[in-house]
């Protein structure tokens, strides 16, 4: 009798783990890879015409001196609370306090995680690896940060999260750690920014980009602890443009303003 609770609990188990890290139908390859993202998750934008990730072409990007510099509000007090491994991506989830403002409204920053490769591509280069950082603002609007990273020097700041690692799919780790952001960007904020959509389904459009336009620098060995742990090649092909204008600002240095 008592094997026999033993298994229940088992499956039971087993089957929780299934729904609660939605080890989804969608995959990075085959048979649910992204070219059927649209039929696995019918009620999706997947199939959209303004989708992410896309190429981006510097030459024809409009250099626009009305765009506004990025309002960041990153701070070494704010916590991370967990990482967790959901299958998709490595992704660590953040308690409130930064926040970035776009128009003077504000957007919470909720989590970071990671593609490898990159997801977009600059000048039809793709580089090793890309973080996103998703805020959220009223009405569940969306404003993402794209970091590119290319292989170089370490990132300190990257020690420190990768110290939390391996962690295998379907597990989640507790942090709660003071983490500044802010010492992940890159010293210049000039940016590429256009709409487009998550890079995952739902592929909900309607998403601000701002992709950093110079890369940071991690060690080969940094990208490499992230790839052992993420599928293979988690990233979603460059989406055509469909007549979006692709808008930067790029003659700053330090795009930050002080409030
Ligand atoms: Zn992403």
């Amino acid at each position: 009798m008592k094997n026999l609770l033993l298994l229940a609990f088992l499956i039971v188990q087993s089957c929780n783990t299934e729904t609660n890290e939605h080890a989804g139908h969608w995959s990075y390859q085959g048979e649910t890879g992204p070219e059927h993202w649209d039929e696995i998750e019918q009620q999706s934008d997947c199939n959209g015409v303004l989708q992410s990730p896309i190429n981006i072409i510097d030459l024809d990007a409009v250099n626009d001196n009305t765009l506004d510099t990025l309002h960041i509000h990153y701070s070494n007090k704010t916590k991370i609370n967990d990482v967790r491994n959901n299958g998709h991506t490595i992704q660590y989830d953040f308690d409130k306090g930064d926040y970035i403002t776009l128009e003077d409204i504000r957007y919470d920053l909720a989590q970071i995680h990671f593609h490898e490769p990159a997801e977009h591509t600059l000048n039809g280069v793709r580089f090793p690896l890309e973080m996103h950082m998703v805020h959220l603002g009223p009405g569940n609007k969306i404003a993402v940060f794209a970091i590119l990273a290319e292989e170089g020097a370490p990132s300190a700041p990257f020690d420190f999260l990768e110290n939390y690692l391996p962690i295998q799919a379907g597990e989640k780790k507790q942090i709660n750690s003071h983490f500044d952001l802010m010492q992940i960007l890159p010293e210049s904020k000039a940016y590429y920014t256009y709409e487009g959509s998550l890079t995952t389904p739902p592929c909900t459009e309607g998403v601000r980009w701002f992709v950093l336009k110079n890369p940071i620098t991690i060690s080969v060995g940094q990208v490499e602890l992230l790839q052992k742990i993420m599928p293979l090649n988690n990233y979603r092909q460059t989406q055509p443009l469909n007549g979006r204008k692709i808008r930067c600002l790029k003659t700053i240095l330090s795009g930050l303003k002080s409030e």
